[in-house]
């Protein structure tokens, strides 16, 4: 019997970590849990409820309002806030230009690490974040840090969401990855490091498949040692 074992994934912003890892945990039987759908769905909320991005204290205040669900289906991870469906309104330009402001606040760190732990607690999960190898499950089995150049993160990014959001050009989208980068590696709290015992992965060269196909080993390997 396989022994299925618990995986961290990290890494930058449009290093293909959600589409990846989703695609792995299909394969191997493993339960995904994006862990970046989680800190939109509370920046979804936060923009809802007009609070200044600036005011930590209000934010905090808000989230004892906050009931988060997310289902894997068919049609791919659904994510609900207080019983209203956020999974299309989450990847917004609007959404993705506030969320690593709202990331970076310790209550909101608090609040989701504690509900990714009891998620990850049965093993057999992929999550896939930026603290994850470092503060949700610093003991995973495999850390892995996913990583591309900026160059090709940004034409990803642009061709996954060109037809539905045309007005963002490539140059537009490159700038909102380095901004992301930049906040996501130089917060106070948790900030996106590579952890000394990962193992790193640049996906700049390797297509979709070819990069599932890495990790896939990754895990097959580590799951024999484990056994
Ligand atoms: O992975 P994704 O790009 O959807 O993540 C959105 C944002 O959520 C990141 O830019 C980061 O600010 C925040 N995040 C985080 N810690 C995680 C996952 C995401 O701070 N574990």
């Amino acid at each position: 019997m396989v022994h299925k074992i618990t995986v961290a994934i990290d890494g930058p912003a449009g290093a293909g970590k959600s589409t990846v890892s989703k695609q792995v945990a299909n394969e191997l039987g493993y339960l995904y849990i994006d862990t970046g759908a989680m800190y939109r769905a509370v920046t979804w909320y936060v923009l809802q409820q007009n609070i200044a991005l600036t005011n930590k204290k209000a934010i905090a205040a808000l989230l004892p309002q906050i009931d988060l669900h997310m289902e894997a289906s068919k049609m791919g991870l659904c994510v609900a806030v207080n019983g209203i469906d956020v999974t299309q309104a989450i990847r917004k330009a609007d959404v993705t230009a506030a969320v690593s402001e709202v990331a970076a606040v310790k209550a909101v760190r608090i609040f989701l690490v504690e509900q990714q732990r009891q998620m990850a607690k049965a093993g057999g999960v992929i999550l896939d974040g930026r603290d994850i190898g470092s503060v949700v499950l610093p003991k995973a089995d495999l850390k892995i840090y996913l990583t591309a150049s900026v160059e090709t993160r940004a034409k990803r990014r642009w061709l996954e969401i060109k037809d539905k959001e045309k007005s963002l050009s490539l140059d537009a989208i490159k700038k909102s990855v380095e901004e992301r980068d930049y906040k996501d590696m130089h917060r106070d709290e948790s900030p996106l490091v590579c952890v000394p015992d990962a193992v790193v992965v640049d996906s700049s060269t390797y297509s979709f498949e070819e990069t599932v196909q890495k990790i896939k080993q990754l895990i097959i390997d580590k799951e024999g040692k484990n056994a």
